[in-house]
């Protein structure tokens, strides 16, 4: 099973947030939906969104041994 958040393997075992791997990401979800209930046409929420757009991370290193 994996978190449908943010995809990872999540332990069913003890976790209380199922089927999240954390609260972190059952709130993400959560407010997902509430976004969706509560979206106005034409007048997007300001803020928190749009930030993962555009963010590349290269890894350290990558290519600058050798
Ligand atoms: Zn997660």
């Amino acid at each position: 099973m994996k978190c449908p958040t943010c995809n990872k393997p999540v332990d069913w075992k003890d976790n209380a947030h199922r089927p999240f791997c954390s609260e972190r990401c059952k709130l993400v979800d959560l407010s997902k939906w509430v976004s969706e209930e509560y979206r106005v046409p034409g007048k997007p929420i300001p803020g928190d969104t749009g930030e993962e757009e555009g963010t590349r991370e290269v890894p350290p290193g990558a290519g600058t041994e050798n």
